[in-house]
């Protein structure tokens, strides 16, 4: 690892600096599209930061989500789940396995145009859930 660091800085606005913790955090959630919990967050970062630590993964989360250069997944009651796509989409939720896949808009679709929104609000982000079976569990219920 060069030790200096010449990637593009991240405006996080609000004053907050992108520390060395938070672009860890942030490039985690960039490295693959699975939609990490914290703790998994905490466990792939750890692997290149031994230092960093679960509470200042969650302080790091937090800080990212609040700027929004990262999601906040919500499913049901289970733990946040964490998402560096910003354009918009909804998530697929897999009943069977937990999986989160990102579902995107088909081409021209536009989610204020799909949905009658009430006259007179305006809105700020959409979630969109979808349960089912992934195409993975999907396959396995056909074959049983
Ligand atoms: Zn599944
Ligand atoms: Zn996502």
């Amino acid at each position: 690892m060069s030790d200096h660091d010449d990637r593009p800085p991240i405006d996080l606005g609000g004053g907050h600096r992108m520390t060395p913790q938070r672009r860890e955090v942030y490039e985690v959630l960039m490295e693959h599209s699975d939609h990490p919990t914290a703790t998994e967050v905490f466990m792939r970062a750890k692997v290149r930061m031994p230092s960093i630590s679960l509470a200042t993964v969650y302080n790091c989360l937090d800080t990212l989500a609040g700027a929004g250069v990262v999601k906040q997944v919500n499913v049901d009651r289970e733990p946040s789940r964490y998402c560096g796509n910003l354009a918009p989409h909804g998530h697929f939720h897999c009943a069977d396995c937990g999986t989160v896949l990102d579902i995107d808009l088909k081409n021209g679709a536009e989610l204020a145009k799909t949905f009658k929104v009430p006259r007179g609000a305006t809105v700020e982000r959409f979630d969109i859930a979808v349960r089912g079976r992934c195409p993975k569990c999907a396959k396995v219920a056909r074959a049983r």
